[in-house]
């Protein structure tokens, strides 16, 4: 087991795990495409927070990961920046696949207002690039997310419920899932989408642990999350940052 800690002003980082992947200090040492530091940028972003410091690293190093962090922490760059890399490097299987959608990156959130901030940071950062975030939600009819989903979808955004409504539906083959993302994971929890998030991390053509990598985001770590990252992650590394006194 390897252990680092780090000292940024007031906020310590505690990174755990088997082969704890060195932290990144900046956007640029992180060797991101151009096009992807260049959506960065015009998004206002200057440095990695701590959070975003180490889970950045252990993403592109493709290994599961755990982050707790505060909300404001900046956790949804933590995420979308290194899958986003990831996916321009490697390539994405390309437009529409017709009826049935192939997203290569999942990403589950506990609600619709959520869900819509995550959409819009992956919009930004995915400007005139080949990648496509769709937005997955419930409370509203389903035939417009159909359709947007028609286009094209690399990166799907979505709450609990309907993405399981979807799954039951079969509009979804998830047999090209690289990142499967559950962002506020302990409310989802606390909110009954447990068994939702089983179905959907079980899901048929889900590929197996190892070959799809699953990062959860929390802003604590109560029993259940760390129940559910046993079940369904392999030698994570756990990411937490707080803020000390003084
Ligand atoms: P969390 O999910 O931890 O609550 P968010 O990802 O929603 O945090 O980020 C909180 C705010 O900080 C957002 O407005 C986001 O755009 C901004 N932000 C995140 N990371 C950075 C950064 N590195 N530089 C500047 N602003 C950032
Ligand atoms: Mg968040």
């Amino acid at each position: 087991c390897g252990e680092r800690f780090s000292n940024f002003d007031k906020v310590v980082l505690q990174v755990t795990g088997k082969d704890v992947p060195q932290y990144i200090t900046s956007f640029e040492e992180a060797g991101l495409r151009p096009l992807l530091l260049q959506n960065i940028k015009n998004s206002g972003y200057v440095k990695p927070t701590p959070v975003q410091k180490a889970s950045i690293a252990v993403i592109l190093a493709k290994r599961d990961l755990i982050a707790c962090a505060v909300t404001g922490s900046g956790k949804t760059a933590a995420y979308l920046v290194p899958v986003m890399n990831i996916l321009l490097e490697q390539g994405v299987a390309g437009a529409s696949h017709g009826m049935i959608q192939r997203p290569e990156v999942v990403i589950v959130a506990p609600t619709r207002e959520l869900a819509i901030q995550i959409h819009r940071e992956a919009c930004k950062f995915s400007y005139n690039s080949v990648l496509k975030s769709v937005i997955i939600y419930g409370g509203t009819v389903t035939s417009h997310q159909r359709s947007n989903l028609q286009a094209g979808c690399n990166i799907l955004v979505a709450t609990a419920g309907r993405l399981k409504d979807f799954l039951d539906r079969g509009v979804f083959d998830f047999s090209g899932v690289r990142f499967f993302i559950l962002d506020e994971a302990d409310r989802m929890l606390d909110m009954g989408f447990g068994p939702d998030i089983e179905k959907i991390v079980n899901h048929p053509t889900m590929p197996p642990k190892g070959i799809r990598r699953v990062c959860m985001f929390s802003a604590t770590f109560p029993d259940e999350v760390q129940a559910l990252a046993a079940t369904y992650m392999e030698d994570y590394i756990f990411v937490t940052t707080g803020i000390v006194g003084g």
